[in-house]
């Protein structure tokens, strides 16, 4: 009886130690069976200490394109998620979540606070343009990467002196400033600037971008060649809307500005603005949200096919903040419908998603600054 009994326990433990089936995957770790240890391995681990930036990665990137959608949240990806045949954030390997609210006790963020917190990794006021709590200006970025010999870039479809572009390459402590921070950014050395605002280079910005040898364009032609630097403006503030048919798409700044760009050995940073998911949250519109998320779609999958090409690039995709506090409902037969809780920005943690060179740095939960301070430790890691 008892040698029955052994015989049946050594067949039970047979197979389970051959059984690759996950229900038994515990059964077999309790027991101490070989072969565990590997899948033990690839579990998260849990830190007893919060990670600090800049994290240390095994690759450095070599050029950078950093996508801002701003005032987008889960509510906008969501709908979409639901809207297109093939939606592009699934392609990101690495995903994380970050805070963005301004300096304490505010928790709602604008777009300049935000910006600069992810172009210097330093926290300031709302309102404030590449600048600390104390309006003292801080290096961004973008800035770091001119220093390294890289060729540097901008697009939104926004006015470029807008909050978010402004906030790489400009140093103010109002985003109102349009004029001022206009005549900064073309006194910069940004390589590529491309967007809307006209009137805020008109006269002295745009007399010292000519002046120091740079180009200005009104519309796009893709075969024309353009040497740099070069501003492209293509309507008196923002471009309009991709529902009332944009002046030049997002998808043709992003092609314009890779093309200028991915000609040094140094490499590059581009930040390529979606801007107006931002303005269709403030009007409570789904109509305009859906066609800007169809164009951010178009551009990130553009964006991630240049990376499958040139696989020494980190993508980084982002938002600044939410806005207009969205959620996506449904109706009975399954139609999309869409609410909003404000016309303003929300507090919401936003979505970060990255693929290429580094993108394991931003797995987590962490803080917009942390993104700074990541994308500048990368930059400085250049020789
Ligand atoms: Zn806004």
């Amino acid at each position: 009886m008892k040698l029955y009994r052994t015989v049946i326990l050594c067949l039970i433990f047979t197979l389970i130690s051959c059984s690759t089936s996950p229900e038994l995957f515990f059964i077999r770790s309790y027991l101490g069976i070989p072969g565990t240890e590997n899948i033990i391995e690839t579990e998260q681990k849990i830190d007893s200490e919060p990670r600090s930036f800049p994290l240390k990665t095994k690759e450095i990137p070599q050029n950078i394109i950093f996508i801002i959608a701003d005032g987008l949240g889960i509510g906008q990806l969501t709908l979409m998620f639901y809207d297109v045949s093939d939606f592009a954030p699934s392609k990101f390997s690495n995903l994380g979540l970050i805070s963005v609210h301004p300096s304490p006790p505010r928790k709602v963020p604008d777009s300049a606070n935000t910006a600069t917190s992810m172009a210097t990794g330093v926290k300031t006021h709302r309102g404030g343009i590449g600048v600390d709590e104390n309006d003292e200006p801080v290096k961004t970025v973008l800035e770091y990467a001119e220093e390294k010999g890289m060729l540097t870039g901008l697009t939104a479809t926004s006015s470029i002196a807008h909050a978010t572009p402004a906030s790489f390459a400009a140093h103010i402590d109002k985003r109102s400033k349009y004029n001022e921070i206009a005549l900064q950014m073309a006194q910069s050395d940004v390589d590529v600037m491309l967007g809307g605002g006209i009137d805020h280079f008109d006269g002295e910005p745009k007399n010292y971008f000519l002046n120091k040898g740079g180009k200005i364009i009104y519309g796009i032609e893709p075969d024309v060649n353009h040497s740099l630097p070069l501003l492209g403006l293509f309507s008196d503030t923002h471009l309009k809307s991709a529902e009332d048919g944009r002046e030049v798409k997002t998808l043709e700044m992003a092609k314009l500005a890779l093309k200028l760009l991915n000609t040094s050995f140094k490499g590059f940073f581009l930040m390529i603005e979606e801007s107006q998911v931002d303005f269709a949250g403030h009007a409570n519109n789904s109509e305009y949200m859906s066609a800007e998320l169809q164009s951010l779609n178009s551009v990130l999958h553009y964006c991630l096919d240049f990376q499958r090409k040139n696989p020494n690039t980190l993508v980084l995709f982002t938002a600044d903040h939410e806005t207009g506090g969205m959620a996506v409902e449904d109706t009975k037969e399954g139609d999309l419908h869409v609410q909003f809780t404000t016309g303003h920005h929300t507090a919401n943690l936003i979505p970060v998603f990255a693929i290429g060179p580094g993108a394991e740095a931003f797995s987590g939960v962490y803080d917009n600054t942390d993104i700074g301070k990541q994308l500048i430790y990368f930059i400085q890691q250049h020789k």
